[in-house]
């Protein structure tokens, strides 16, 4: 399978989108909240926007963050280290709600830019221009319920997420 979403520049300066191509036409996503993959799977990364939001959410730091070396880090140097992760493996933030019978994230509102992204996912061809992708396993994406994930969907959903992580 191709997963490949779509192709974007970037116009650095203003942060608008110079261009915007899509590679699927048909792909719709609708998150299912069953915490399957993105919140067991080790990480995620944060920026130091995230780790700013999570601690203005009352947590203290050195309950959640597990600092790394920067080398790790080399392809998206804006990251400044990561969630903790529990024994199983899955992140610090994710409880089991007994009343809703299913895990929830704590920090849902708050939650880093990388889960924001998730299931959508990018590569770099320039500077300025980016492959938008998207990760197959996950259970939300060609939900017959769901968004179709076209160019408003890219803009209005993920565009501040890839921004965030691009300058
Ligand atoms: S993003 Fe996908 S894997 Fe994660 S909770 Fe939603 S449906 Fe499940
Ligand atoms: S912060 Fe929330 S959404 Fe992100 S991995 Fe942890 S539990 Fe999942």
């Amino acid at each position: 399978m191709n997963e490949t979403l779509a192709r974007i520049t970037i116009n650095s300066e203003t942060r608008h989108v110079k261009d915007l191509s899509l590679h699927q036409k048909h792909l719709r996503f609708k998150c299912l909240r069953c915490a399957i993959f993105c919140c067991r799977l080790g990480g995620p990364w944060l920026t130091g926007r995230d780790i700013e939001r999570i601690k203005q959410a009352g947590y203290d730091m050195k309950d959640f963050l597990e600092p790394a070396l920067k080398s790790k880090f080399k392809g998206l140097p804006i990251m400044r280290g990561s969630l903790k992760n529990k024994e199983d493996g899955s992140c610090v933030f994710l409880k089991f709600d007994a009343e809703k019978n299913r895990c929830e994230c704590l920090i849902y509102d708050f939650r880093p830019v990388l889960c924001r992204l998730y299931p959508f996912d990018f590569g770099w061809i320039s500077l300025n221009t980016i492959v938008l992708k998207f990760i197959p396993c996950c259970r939300g994406l060609n939900n017959p319920d769901g968004e179709l994930v076209d160019e408003e969907f890219i803009t209005n959903y993920l565009l501040d997420s890839v921004l965030d992580l691009m300058i």
